[in-house]
């Protein structure tokens, strides 16, 4: 049985591919991709509100899996967090983004301060539902360094190490990024589900 994918972003498909192989699907490749208000308060609530939109759909049968990610300053006031994604405004870019937040630092007389990146993966099923977190903590800094990556990345510096995870190979980023961390925490948590469902349908 597939786990589903709540998300049509092509980024986000091929990391979990790269990680579970083909035992995912995108629900894109199922239904016909519909919008999802994330208006939750939290990256676990909007993890949660794209799982469960998509588990409506597919039905009781389904096993769907969704994340909601971004990146946290607290010198900041805690931004950009929960709005990592539209920062610079809705429908922004990564590029815009990334120009806002270093704009914000400069505003401030920030060169270099702590951050931190969330990851929120919730999975949805006949059982129940499930939310795990990681998290990669580092610091920002005011200057585009290296073009690996994608979103925040060129400006952050993950902690023991001295280079952007613009400049470090994708290999070093998938090590300890907090979306790798959320991942090996979901994956026992899949495969009991999944044993759950082969228990049930003997016992039937
Ligand atoms: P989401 O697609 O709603 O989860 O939004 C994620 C936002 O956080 C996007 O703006 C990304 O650029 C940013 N983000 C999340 N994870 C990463 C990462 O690993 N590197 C860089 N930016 C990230």
């Amino acid at each position: 049985m597939k786990i589903v994918i709540a998300t049509s972003n092509k980024g986000k498909i091929k990391e979990f591919s790269e990680f579970f192989g083909n035992k995912v699907i995108a629900y894109s490749d199922i239904i016909e991709p519909f919008e999802i208000e994330e208006d939750g308060d939290s990256f676990a609530s909007n993890a949660l509100i794209k799982a469960r939109a998509i588990y409506d759909k597919l039905g009781s049968n389904s096993i769907v899996i969704a994340d909601d990610s971004g990146i946290t300053v607290p010198a900041l006031n805690n931004e950009p967090n929960i709005f990592s994604a539209r920062y610079a405004g809705v429908g922004a870019s990564d590029k815009e983004n990334l120009k806002k937040l270093i704009s914000e630092l400069g505003k401030a007389n920030i060169k270099k301060t702590p951050a931190y990146y969330t990851a929120a993966i919730a999975l949805v099923c006949e059982q129940g539902e499930f939310v795990v977190h990681g998290w990669m903590h580092g610091d920002v800094i005011d200057e585009i360094k290296g073009d690996g990556g994608f979103g925040y990345d060129p400006m952050f510096i993950p902690e023991g190490h001295e280079q952007t995870l613009g400049e470090l190979p994708k290999e070093t980023k998938n090590d300890f990024s907090h979306r790798t961390k959320a991942l090996r925490l979901i994956t026992p948590i899949i495969e009991m589900v999944k044993a759950t469902k082969v228990k049930d349908k003997m016992l039937k």
